[in-house]
């Protein structure tokens, strides 16, 4: 099924229709990336609207849409009470998870239809990925296997974190990366135990673990992708804690089939972490969906008790943090299968010592 049909299934009431503001929901449902624009859809007919900046692009790329300018004689607003008349629409869907209350307000005065808040069910579809998607995901996570291979020869003590996630940059866009899934994060040494540090003037030295999180886009799909490797040494510690990090991977992944629940996988990797003593250490989730944003639903968290469809698509990135000493994560990007997972990473996950 393609994307659209799947939005018309949600109208089945009369004079329902849909109206996508988010830049990901426009994507999923034209499957074509427009930076700008507002789209509606009914089962009487589809329109896009977009302004000159981006109208050639959408011209040529969206199907199954009627694509319109908006300009200074044809607003946004006066194309949507355009496609209300035409299509006949008494309410609106809408995503309330990315619209701003002033956007809201403006729709609320302006449209003269009920606005129903959707985005749980205009999104939910994002979840399970298309053959074409997953495709999309393996050469962005390929992409992001290759600039680590070639990052990691760049990379000795005596640079800062900051020059080290600018040769990881590099080396991601150099390897056919289209965008970033956002800004890598690289830390080393002591600031390794805060999970989402920010890359600083630091400068590496050996003994230091260095941990790598990054991902490209590729033709709309995030990949996501972290490394810890340790430079000129590791001390029988350092071993350790990569060694259960590791162990609580492999455990989580291999929870990893359709119909385990996000907290069953969960459940495994942390299991491991707690058997070795540090499960204190380990205050985030096992893993979260990604696709058009590097962060989606659902989460293989203790939170979720929902069991995962096929085609699912789910991080493994369990770490274990020590304050002040030094942290170690590893994370693939894996696809839930009916007997097991399909693993998109294909970087080794030994101890790297560079
Ligand atoms: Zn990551
Ligand atoms: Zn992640």
């Amino acid at each position: 099924m393609n994307n659209l049909s799947k939005y018309l299934t949600l109208l089945e009431e009369p004079g329902l229709g849909l109206l996508l503001t988010s830049r990901y929901s426009r994507h999923y449902g034209a499957q074509a990336d427009i930076a700008e624009g507002v789209a509606v859809v009914t089962k009487a007919g589809c329109r896009y609207f977009t302004d000159s900046r981006y109208i050639e692009a959408a011209q040529k790329g969206i199907s199954g849409f009627e694509v319109l300018e908006v300009n200074m004689h044809n607003s946004y607003t006066q194309r949507l009470l355009d496609a209300i008349r035409d299509f006949g629409i008494t309410a609106l869907g809408y995503e309330e998870h990315s619209m701003t209350a002033g956007e809201l307000l403006r729709y609320q005065d302006t449209l003269g239809v009920k606005l129903i808040p959707m985005d749980g069910k205009i999104n939910s579809f994002r979840s399970v990925k298309e053959p074409w998607e997953l495709e999309r995901m393996q050469k962005a996570q390929d992409i992001t296997d290759e600039a680590f291979s070639k990052v990691l020869k760049r990379i000795h003590a005596g640079m800062t974190e900051k020059e080290v996630q600018a040769e990881l940059i590099y080396c991601l866009y150099a390897c056919g990366g289209e965008g970033l899934s956002f800004d890598p994060i690289v830390v080393s040494g002591p600031n390794t135990s805060l999970p989402h540090g920010v890359a600083t003037d630091r400068v590496i030295e050996p003994g230091d673990f260095i941990t790598m999180d990054f991902g490209v886009i590729w033709h709309g799909y995030c990949s996501d992708m972290t490394r810890t490797v340790a430079v000129g040494y590791a001390t029988e510690e350092m071993k350790k804690v990569y060694d259960t990090v590791l162990k609580a991977q492999l455990a989580g992944i291999a929870a990893i089939r359709v119909g385990a629940t996000g907290q069953e996988v969960d459940g495994a990797a942390r299991k491991v972490i707690a058997d070795a003593g540090y499960g204190e250490f380990f205050g985030h989730s096992f893993g979260h969906s990604l696709g058009l944003e590097v962060h989606e639903n659902p989460g293989c968290s203790p939170r979720n008790p929902e069991p995962m469809a096929e085609n699912v698509v789910t991080s493994a990135e369990p770490g274990i943090y020590l304050p002040g000493k030094f942290g170690v994560r590893i994370e693939d990007v894996l696809i839930f299968k009916e007997n097991g997972s399909e693993n998109l990473t294909h970087s080794p996950k030994e101890l790297i010592i560079i």
